[in-house]
């Protein structure tokens, strides 16, 4: 019989909150394959979202990186005091109890490219954390998150640069983490690697060089992403018609994209081209 490892949240009396997505990680090798994908070396500042009971801090921590850790359940702060008393006391590891959403990093001395985001989020604001992170003025050099497998998976679809490597679908979300950064689909973590375990199964997703380096100004941000969601608005017409208040089924024949293409099928440099030529 499999050796049991260690005490699980429930065990230790903390009922998990559904409403704070609280599903606490248990797996030696998920968190193995985190900190390998953030290539987490000593002196790296991190930020980690929700460290609950600490089990991923721990990790962190023991690379010699600097954690600057933000979590919103206040009966998890003092537990997490209690076990990083000493890291806290030497400034390995800030505590904030708050909201991450409400949440600025360049308050704790984490400035844009300067800093990872590593953490195993809660799911319900997975859109909200990466839209912060991504769009925001204080990007991290790359991100390492837990997410549900499905959303992996379509982040991670289909294309790299403008060449397609295998079929799959774009959508508004792929199209929109590829725009800052490189996904990459790490690795599934089974649900039962969670106490408690989640209704699906999860994977490490990596977003690696994040920048700007599409979006010249706010203009062509906002922009971009106003062709995207209207190239992506009707599912079943065709993304020349989706777009006729933006270009003509001539001018996206220019880049390269066929009258009767749909939008799931256009790569990230197609929609750069879209948006910037009309
Ligand atoms: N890192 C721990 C682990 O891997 O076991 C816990 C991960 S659990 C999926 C998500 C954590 O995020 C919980 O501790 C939860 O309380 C916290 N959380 C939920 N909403 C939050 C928010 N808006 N801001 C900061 N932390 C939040």
């Amino acid at each position: 019989m499999k050796k049991k490892e260690k005490e699980t949240p429930q065990e230790e009396g903390i009922k998990a909150k559904k409403s704070l997505g609280q599903n606490f990680l248990n797996s030696d090798g998920a968190l193995d394959a985190i900190i390998k994908a953030g290539r987490v070396t000593k002196g790296d500042k991190v930020l980690e979202i929700g460290p609950g009971k600490g089990a991923l801090t721990k990790r962190l921590l023991e690379t010699g990186a600097n954690v600057v850790a933000v979590e919103k359940d206040d009966r998890l702060i003092p537990i997490l005091e209690d076990l990083f008393a000493k890291e806290i006391n030497t400034k390995k590891l800030t505590l904030i109890h708050g909201d991450v959403l409400k949440f600025d990093p360049s308050l704790y001395g984490l400035k844009a490219k300067e800093y990872k985001l590593i953490a195993n989020i809660p799911y319900y604001i997975t859109g909200e954390i990466t839209r912060k992170f991504l769009s925001g003025n204080f990007q991290p050099s790359l991100i390492v998150v837990l997410v549900q497998k499905e959303v992996a998976e379509r982040i991670t679809t289909s294309t790299q640069g403008s060449v397609k490597i295998k079929e799959g679908k774009e959508s508004i979300l792929s199209i929109s983490v590829k725009a800052y950064g490189q996904p990459k689909y790490i690795q599934t973590v089974k649900a039962g690697s969670f106490f408690p375990p989640p209704k699906v199964d999860s994977a490490i997703l990596l977003i690696d060089n994040i920048s700007k380096k599409n979006f010249e100004n706010i203009f062509k941000e906002q922009k971009f992403f106003d062709v995207v969601k209207t190239g992506f608005a009707h599912k079943r017409k065709t993304l020349s018609s989706n777009l006729k208040r933006f270009t003509t089924k001539e001018k996206l024949s220019e880049f390269g994209i066929n009258q009767k293409e749909r939008a799931e099928n256009i790569t990230l440099e197609q929609w750069l081209e879209i948006a910037r030529n009309t």
